[in-house]
């Protein structure tokens, strides 16, 4: 979590400096942590006029875990795994235990969570807030497509339990409604099975955005995952010349003598820190071409049946702690899109704008989305583009408010578990499901005590 301690704070509250991954913003609130069920529905009934709200572990890149002002509740001491039937392949599980440390009771047990994004170091609830999506929305949909059901904490102190049949408002509402309906208690979850730890994975180079938007539409269907690693600073003839990656969970019988016996094994923990300082010149447009330039070509132009452990796979920064830092203290944030199945032109547009600004990003990917089910939820039916951007790259605000027209123009919209500078007024074309999000949220909390400051810039509630 991104926090830092104020001294002289209450007993079990204190005053922190919160931001989200990206670094921008931070908003000073009170923090409290509670270890049991009641103390939270205790910081819940005593919110004060700037209300409260539920944080995992600070994912999300933009403001969508902070409440200027208000009280915010950390799920942290809320962690526990509750139950696991591995002949059904079900898990119930406290909200603030992370994927991480799920995957590390799952795994052992030939399971796997079914939806796991960029990073292991996200709760269930943050998973269930932001309804997260991975590499196989195209096959699999999204996190909470795998949730059976949820216990929720409303604002007036009710226990609910929330299931896609029993209350399927206020499942969708909750499905991607960052925070904004009550607490995520615990989690019921359907598990993937896997005979291993290990992927099979294909590399492919793709020339240029037509050809990874042909190979991914032609063959996708055939991977669990896929998503291309895309050069954006490539232009011209070489614009969205990619490293497309895709691959399944391999199955035992794939794995050689040393590897059959850690089949199972669970990912590894850090390996690397990021210095708590931006080495001078490491994040200059010339130095993410270079970068670029070398990831390119040492991809392989066409490799099968690569295995890899998962945590490679699934979450290749998770090996280098507080990554986040490289961008120096201004920080950075993501933007991340999504355009129909055939507005691809407003993809390419967006595209050319980005790679023509120069805006330099190690990491910028492509996926396929499958359709979209709660009302907030981030994927509809098409092209996925994010891209990591320094905060401080001149220029920045005026080119994603122009990207933001183009996207909200294809019937697109920007992911809010990423953002952290949208207009409100692009908010009701981007979501057009709004309106119902609303009504649902105002039954849920009729006196509006569930706050974020995403809410507040977004006028959201
Ligand atoms: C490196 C990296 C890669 C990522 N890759 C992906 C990706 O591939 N796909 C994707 O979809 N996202 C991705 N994300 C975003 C991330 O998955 C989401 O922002 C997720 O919500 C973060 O979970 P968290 O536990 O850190 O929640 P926080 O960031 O702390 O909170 C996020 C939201 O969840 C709410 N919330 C948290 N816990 C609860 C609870 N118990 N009850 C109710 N509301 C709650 C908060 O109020 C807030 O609105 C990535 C983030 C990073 C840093």
């Amino acid at each position: 979590m991104s926090t830092s301690t104020d001294a002289g704070a209450a007993s079990g509250a204190r005053d922190v400096l919160l931001s989200g991954w990206g670094r921008t913003a931070p908003s000073r609130a009170e923090l409290v942590e509670p270890g049991s069920r009641e103390a939270l529905a205790e910081a819940l009934a005593g919110a004060g006029p700037r209300g409260v709200l539920a944080r995992g572990l600070g994912r999300s890149y933009g403001d969508a875990a902070q409440n200027a002002g208000g009280r915010v509740v950390a799920m942290g001491g809320l962690a526990e795994l509750r139950e696991i039937d591995t002949g059904r392949g079900v898990v119930t599980v406290d909200a603030g235990m992370s994927i991480h440390d799920l995957t590390r009771e799952l795994l052992p047990e030939g399971l796997f969570v079914p939806v796991s994004p960029g990073t292991a170091h996200v709760t269930v609830g943050g998973a269930i807030a932001a309804d997260v999506h991975a590499k196989n929305h195209h096959r699999d949909g999204s996190f909470c497509d795998h949730v059976l059901a949820f216990e929720l904490l409303t604002p007036s102190g009710d226990l609910v339990t929330v299931t896609p049949t029993d209350e399927p408002d206020l499942f969708a509402a909750t499905a991607g409604g960052m925070g904004l309906t009550g607490v995520v208690l615990s989690a019921t979850l359907r598990l993937l099975r896997v005979e291993s730890a290990y992927m099979v994975v294909d590399r492919e180079r793709a020339h240029d955005l037509d050809d990874v938007m042909g190979r991914m539409a032609e063959r996708d269907h055939e991977y669990r995952y896929s998503v291309a690693w895309i050069d954006c600073l490539a232009r011209r003839g070489s614009l969205g010349r990619s490293v497309l990656i895709r691959g399944d969970h391999a199955p035992a019988e794939l794995l050689r003598n040393g590897r059959r016996d850690s089949a199972l094994a669970p990912p590894g923990g850090v390996r690397l820190a990021a210095p708590p300082w931006t080495p001078p010149g490491l994040l200059r447009r010339s130095t993410v071409r270079v970068f670029n330039e070398v990831y390119y070509r040492a991809a392989p132009e066409h490799e099968v049946g690569r295995l890899e452990h998962l945590s490679s796979f699934f979450y290749p920064l998770d090996s280098v702690r507080n990554w986040n830092r490289i961008y120096g203290p201004s920080g950075f944030l993501q933007y991340q899109l999504v355009v129909p199945y055939g507005r691809e032109d407003a993809l390419r547009g967006a595209l050319e704008r980005l790679s023509g600004a120069g805006a330099p990003s190690f990491l910028a990917v492509l996926k396929r989305f499958g359709p979209q089910r709660g009302l907030m939820s981030f994927p509809i039916e098409g092209w996925t583009l994010a891209l990591d951007v320094p905060a401080a790259l001149p220029g920045l605000g005026a080119l994603l408010d122009g990207l933001d027209e183009l996207v909200a123009g294809a019937a697109g919209r920007v992911y809010l578990a990423k953002d952290s500078r949208l207009r409100p007024d692009m908010l009701a074309a981007m979501y057009p499901r709004l309106g119902e999000w609303r009504a649902v949220r105002e039954r849920a909390d009729p006196a509006g005590v569930m706050r974020s400051d995403l809410a507040r810039r977004l006028d959201l509630t």
